[in-house]
């Protein structure tokens, strides 16, 4: 069915061919007819399935009739992160092109005051994440009493946020004969409630999984040990020797891993951005906007702060770890394998993670395959060392500890001299995938070289045992060992 038989006005369909869409995706096909005759809408889909234009294209069909009052938003969209509501947010811009709507973006993390002046002015659509809309609504800002249409999207992430509560309060505050439209990936009972509670009749419109978390992902598991620091070893070996590695996602399950690893990533040559709950508005911005520009290949986030992310080319997802919720599996490998491109997903496997691997193939109706590590060579022990010690401390500022006493090679010193990208391995690196090629695919040097590269034994980890004395390391010798300062 071509979208002009949907009922979208022209103004909408000259954007829509501009945006390059030719045929409306099965959820589009499926609920714009419904939102166009002002039925409430039950939306189970996900993300990637084109959901966000199933409601902003007939929203702006709608919205033509109309004008919107001071401090009194005609339409309100509730989105569970800032990143999911610029994105919307973005749609209605692309869509919305011949339209004159104000389009307001209410988010926490960025100034209350611009967001105040904009509600002033009158908003055809506020888009908006919970709390902060609370917060204008507490601080009198704002009414609630003219919205014409609720959209609430990505529920069920809204559920694991602990959003529910908020978006109780809220469709208490808009007016019980506005139209709801309402979308969630899955149906726990908590979800199910609330349809009860908020909708009215709704028609029930559901899509399957879209067809590229299955047909155009290579899904892979790697084993790795326990510890983090042995799982970054084989993160940086699945990165250098990823074929067509053209950018990645990297999942963590928390915050602080996330920040730790980028770290770790940055510490060993690799071009990194972070991603997280607690990095202000700014810099979330700035590190989505680096790597989906390209100036940086590899994001390291959470769940909550990549959930639903839209960047069409994305080669590679990692999970670093895997994670609690199988569905969260499913959300992160659909950020590979995204407009008809194919992707890859690896998830790297400690002892500990069997149970929940059984629980994602079971949700995804498929074994998952096994891949081998490559050889245990890393490129960088200097960084390695440093980063070792990274795992037991948190950073100290009276000079023990850290990085600053550990022992020197004279390799570090010839990095600490050099700006970053050029220091080792990026002088070996510049090949594949942006970074240090793997073992196997470094050019050949002489002995001499390698001894000149090789740098001084490292001193030995004290949380990892000594492969050469299979294990068996004299107690003592694990005792720590206080340096003066
Ligand atoms: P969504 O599920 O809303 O996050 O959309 C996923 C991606 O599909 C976005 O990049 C949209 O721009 C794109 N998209 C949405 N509808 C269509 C369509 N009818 N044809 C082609 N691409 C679409």
């Amino acid at each position: 069915m071509p979208f002009s038989n949907l009922g979208l006005s022209d103004k909408v369909l000259a954007a829509v061919e501009a945006a390059g869409y030719t045929t409306p995706t099965p959820i589009q096909e499926q609920a714009i007819p419904h939102v166009l005759a002002r039925r409430d809408v039950l939306g189970i889909a996900q993300t990637g399935t084109g959901k966000t234009a199933a409601f902003t294209l007939p929203m702006l069909t709608m919205l033509e009739q109309g004008r919107a009052r001071a401090r009194m938003p005609r339409t309100l969209i509730l989105e569970p992160t800032r990143e999911l509501a610029a994105q919307v947010q973005e749609n209605f811009d692309m869509c919305g092109k011949n339209h004159k709507l104000n389009v307001a973006l209410i988010i926490g993390g960025v100034s209350f005051d611009d967001q105040d002046a904009k509600l002033m002015r009158g908003v055809d659509v506020l888009i908006a994440t919970p709390g902060r809309l609370l917060d204008h609504f507490e601080r009198g800002r704002l009414l609630m009493s003219s919205v014409e249409l609720l959209v609430i999207d990505e529920a069920d992430r809204m559920l694991d946020m602990g959003f529910i509560p908020d978006i109780e309060r809220i469709c208490k505050l808009v007016p019980f004969t506005r139209q709801t439209l309402f979308f969630t990936a899955t149906m726990p009972p908590e979800i199910r409630h609330i349809t009860e509670q908020f909708l009215h009749n709704p028609v029930k419109v559901e899509v399957a999984k879209p067809a590229s978390t299955v047909s155009s992902i290579t899904q892979r598991l790697v084993k790795s040990g326990r510890e983090s620091h042995e799982k970054r070893d084989t993160l940086r070996r699945l990165i250098r020797g990823a074929d067509s590695f053209k950018n990645a996602i990297v999942f963590c399950n928390r915050k602080r891993d996330v920040a730790q690893l980028h770290r770790s990533l940055v510490r060993h040559g690799f071009n990194a951005a972070a991603l997280h709950g607690d990095m202000d508005q700014s810099a979330r911005t700035a590190a989505l906007d680096s790597f989906r520009n390209g100036t940086v290949t590899l994001l390291v986030a959470s769940d909550v702060a990549a959930r639903g992310l839209d960047i069409p080319d994305v080669s590679h997802v990692f999970n670093f770890d895997v994670p609690v919720h199988a569905d969260d599996y499913v959300h992160r490998i659909g950020r590979t394998g995204r407009a008809g491109k194919t992707g890859t997903a690896i998830t790297i496997v400690g002892p500990a993670d069997s149970k929940a691997i059984t629980t994602i193939e079971k949700l995804i109706g498929q074994d998952i395959a096994w891949v081998a590590d490559t050889a245990h060579a890393d490129t960088d022990p200097a960084a390695d060392r440093s980063e070792a010690s990274d795992d037991h401390r948190e950073p100290r500022r009276n000079g023990r500890g850290g990085g600053r006493h550990r022992h020197r090679t004279p390799r570090d010193e010839e990095q600490h001299h050099r700006p970053p990208d050029q220091r080792q391995p990026a002088a070996a690196r510049q090949g594949q995938n942006g970074h240090t090629a793997p073992a196997g695919h470094r050019a050949p040097v002489t002995r001499i070289d390698e001894a000149r590269r090789r740098p001084a034994p490292p001193p030995p980890r004290l949380h990892e045992p000594l492969e050469q004395s299979g294990g068996h390391l004299p107690a003592f010798l694990l005792r720590p060992v206080r340096s003066k300062a």
